[in-house]
């Protein structure tokens, strides 16, 4: 990983703010910016005559982890208050700015950092500074995200073994999880989703303790984080023969979800994605069953930039690894979602889910 790249354009884009130097607070983007991935720390990045300074404080909890991880920063081990030491350490340099995450920092912390500065130093608030730097992965971050996708990919015959009249949503889920672990995974990305029979009408159906029925739909959407990057995927499975409504509701995600992926390449809109599939559930009279975007960028965070949904200007770039995960929820019926990780590439995209798309019925 490149940190010293990563810093040279965060820098360059705070130094349109006219902060002198940045309190990076939010842990994904301390991560990205300088490898630490623990759980406290402040990254101060400071301006240099237009250069970056990297100083990360941390606590005495953290000095071996951050002696083995933190590249291209000087690292501080903090006696009391990391965030203490790092606005003094900006003070002392004479910073006059001091740009803060505000869409990251408690209110309680930014008035201890208020205190401290006052008289020395004005605060900024900066939002989306390296935000949409990370939503363009770099060749290192594409194949640990493969690599994601691909655990994720090989979990997902586990599961179907589990899937059957009888066992809960909440079973399934952790068989899936145990295997994941055993498998390499750090953690899952985000509670997987298990939701069967009427539940799958939930767009969000958490695994729960209701058991599957003998015929319904089952949505599965889980992934795994593999060095820090998490694989998002789902497929809908159906327990018991599928009846022809159902196959119509399935066969028509399936549908939006290719078209939507199609959809995908550098200088099309997040809105033009969304529109692909979208417009495709409307023409066949499920546009307002499908009550979500189309999908969001995915890294270090499960929900990153960009965000697929309807009006969104925002121009795909090369680099972006986008989910496409169209679906219709009917209520008390039951819902189906298909969902992908895709590679914006020079020439258009390269889906990293390869699981079928085709209806499985067990
Ligand atoms: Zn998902
Ligand atoms: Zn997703």
């Amino acid at each position: 990983m490149n940190y010293a790249l990563r810093q040279r354009h965060a820098a360059a884009r705070l130094q349109k703010t006219g902060a002198g130097a940045l309190l990076v607070t939010h842990l994904p983007n301390v991560r990205y910016l300088c490898g630490f991935s623990g759980s406290a720390g402040v990254l101060v990045l400071r301006l240099s005559a237009g250069r970056p300074r990297a100083v990360f404080y941390t606590d005495g909890r953290y000095r071996q982890q951050a002696s083995e991880e933190v590249q291209n920063a000087k690292v501080v081990i903090s006696r009391k208050s990391a965030m203490t030491d790092a606005c003094k350490g900006v003070l002392r340099a004479g910073v006059e700015v001091l740009g803060f995450e505000s869409e990251h920092l408690p209110y309680e912390q930014y008035k201890t950092i208020g205190q401290i500065v006052r008289g020395r130093a004005r605060l900024k608030p900066v939002t989306g500074l390296i935000e949409p730097l990370r939503a363009v992965k770099d060749a290192g971050e594409i194949e640990q995200m493969r690599a994601a996708a691909l655990l994720g990919c090989s979990l997902f015959q586990t599961a179907l073994n589990f899937i059957k009249p009888g066992v809960t949503e909440s079973v399934v889920a952790g068989e899936l999880e145990l295997q994941a672990r055993r498998a390499g995974a750090e953690k899952m990305s985000f509670d997987t989703i298990v939701a069967a029979g009427s539940r799958s009408a939930l767009p969000h159906g958490r695994a729960s303790s209701q058991a599957i029925s003998g015929s319904g739909f089952v949505i599965l959407d889980y992934g795994v984080i593999l060095a820090g990057y998490c694989s998002d995927m789902t497929r809908t499975v159906h327990v018991g023969k599928i009846t022809g409504a159902r196959r119509r509701m399935y066969d028509a995600v399936g549908v939006a979800q290719m078209a939507s992926v199609n959809a995908v390449r550098p200088g099309v809109t997040a809105g033009d994605v969304d529109r692909a599939g979208r417009q495709i559930l409307k023409k066949a009279g499920y546009g307002r069953y499908f009550t979500h975007s189309t999908g969001h960028g995915v890294g270090i965070e499960i929900h990153e930039q960009p965000r697929l949904a309807a009006g969104q200007t925002q121009k795909l770039e090369p680099g972006m690894v986008v989910t496409i995960e169209p679906g219709i929820y009917i209520p008390e019926q039951g819902g189906v979602r298909i969902e992908d990780m895709v590679l914006v590439t020079e020439s258009g995209h390269e889906i990293l889910t390869p699981t079928t798309r085709e209806l499985i019925e067990l």
